[in-house]
């Protein structure tokens, strides 16, 4: 059996993976990307002196699918866990770095609306209605957490507008609770007894409620970083994709450009005119798009939309404390403050180990997303000048510490999950099942933006292929 995995991003990579762990000798899998490295947005560079760079995703939180992955790879003994003082987060609340969620500022405007939370008049959405984040929390707590709590959130990790992004596709559980318990303090509350109640109990946790990974021998590393709440490897996140690449290097085609799937006739997929039994493909959704053109109109892709970044990686000379002196992962920024970048992550804090026992301090600005379309324009000049005020204004940095900047236009970057994204999923996944059912999807342009997201998925995918490759097989 032949199956084509299409991107070598980390939802490519995973699926490659988990096809040969599913399949075995009984398929030839072939992995086609179109650049000339595997990785995709996960790109971890050394910069001067060795000081690790992280261009993309910087850290994991612990997810069942991801721990497999490594620990089937052999590198889950490679994993180190943030700093203890990274669980430290801040907003910028006028002008003002604040602790999340433990300080005044914040506490002022987030414990009325737990404590009284707001009843709900009139009858529930719909288990198929969708409504925004912004809507949502507004409607169930207040603007304040919706504007100073959530707003935040969101940017860091969708770069999303509240007002535009689907409540079903991102906070789908906190949706669940609503409509299960009527009240979402009662519902979190009672979550958290839960938990208490099964504490000991692994697999009851949240973080690996993951199926797959029931039954799975759990060593102590694995047990650890089920603890921490983020992790990475002494040289940034790209040891995953790295040694995904080492360990499938005969499996990989570089510059590889896919143009054309189409339906092949006599069963099974055409991908750039070679059969395959299987195709997944891992290509951000313009690709795929362009791909499938042929035979899919541009009706079943509509509505997809991205936002693109602009990300600054700022090495300053002297050690972290001497330069920022406040621990903590980073701060995030409400769009209401109405400040040009969306927030700074203080990456000698949070993993001093890729420091490299320099005596250095690394730090990313995030700027742009979908609040701030026009950010690619920007020249590099401006992109420093808003870094270096940003960073005065809001770190007390000393700006002429900084001893190197590096700058990364990050085109549709991170796709938006606007109102109505599952069902635009959805109305997708049919139209390919109808016109070329060997194609699977998997990647961030439709299942989720995290890394643990995109994993998760392409070892679902891998295995519902091997049950279906199965099902098929002459007894
Ligand atoms: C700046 C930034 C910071 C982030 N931070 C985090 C974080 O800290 N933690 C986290 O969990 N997530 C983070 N994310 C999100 C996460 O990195 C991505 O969602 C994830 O890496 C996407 O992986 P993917 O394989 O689905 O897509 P991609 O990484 O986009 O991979 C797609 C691959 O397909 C290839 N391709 C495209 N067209 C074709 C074609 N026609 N033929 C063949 N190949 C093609 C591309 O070259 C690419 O290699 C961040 C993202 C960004 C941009």
């Amino acid at each position: 059996m032949k199956i084509a995995v299409l991107g070598g991003g980390i939802s490519g990579l995973s699926a490659l993976h988990f096809l040969n762990k599913a399949f075995g000798d009984a398929a030839e899998v072939t992995l086609f990307e179109s650049q000339k490295r595997v990785g995709g947005w996960i790109q971890s560079l050394e910069a001067r002196k060795g000081l690790v760079i992280e261009a993309g995703p910087r850290s994991l939180r612990p997810h069942a699918s991801t721990l497999q992955l490594l620990q089937d790879v052999g590198i889950l003994k490679d994993a180190i866990p943030a700093n203890k003082a990274a669980k430290a987060r801040y907003l910028l609340i006028d002008d003002k770095l604040c602790n999340a969620p433990y300080s005044k500022e914040v506490l002022s405007r987030v414990l009325p609306a737990l404590l009284h939370e707001r009843k709900q008049e009139g009858p529930l959405f719909g288990a198929s209605m969708d409504e925004s984040v912004r809507s949502f929390f507004t409607r169930r707590l207040s603007s304040d957490v919706a504007d100073y709590v959530v707003d935040p959130v969101v940017s860091g990790i969708w770069a999303a507008n509240t007002e535009k992004l689907s409540m079903q596709a991102t906070f789908g559980k906190l949706r669940d609770m609503e409509r299960e318990y009527g009240n979402l303090t009662r519902a979190v509350l009672s979550r958290l007894r839960q938990e208490g109640r099964n504490h000991d109990d692994a697999e009851s946790s949240t973080r690996t409620a993951d199926p797959i990974a029931k039954g799975v021998e759990q060593s102590d590393q694995w047990k650890m970083l089920l603890k921490t709440p983020i992790y990475s490897f002494p040289g940034g996140l790209s040891h995953l994709p790295n040694t995904l690449y080492g360990r499938y290097s005969s499996n990989l085609q570089f510059s590889n450009p896919i143009e054309v799937i189409e339906n092949d006739r006599n069963g099974g997929v055409r991908v750039n005119g070679s059969h395959f039994d299987y195709a997944v493909s891992a290509m951000p959704r313009r690709s795929l798009q362009a791909a499938v053109s042929k035979t899919v109109g541009p009706q079943a892709f509509h509505g997809f939309r991205t936002a693109s970044l602009v990300v600054v990686n700022v090495t300053l000379e002297k050690r972290y404390k001497k330069n920022i002196g406040r621990p903590g992962f980073g701060h995030l920024i409400p769009s209401n403050q109405g400040k040009d970048i969306l927030g700074v992550v203080y990456d000698s804090c949070v993993f001093p180990e890729q420091d490299r026992g320099n005596r250095n301090t690394r730090l990313t600005v995030m700027m742009g997303g979908d609040r701030r379309p026009d950010i690619l324009s920007w020249s590099d000049e401006k992109v420093l000048d808003v870094v270096r005020s940003a960073l005065k204004e809001q770190l007390n940095v000393d700006t002429d510490r900084i001893s190197d900047t590096l700058i990364w236009r990050h085109v549709d970057a991170i796709p938006q999950y606007d109102i109505g994204h599952l069902d635009r999923v959805r109305n997708l996944e049919f139209h390919l099942r109808s016109s070329i059912p060997g194609l699977s999807l998997v990647g961030n342009s439709f299942y989720g933006v995290g890394v643990n997201d995109c994993v998760h998925r392409a070892k679902s995918v891998a295995e519902d292929l091997s049950n279906r490759a199965l099902a098929l097989t002459p007894k």
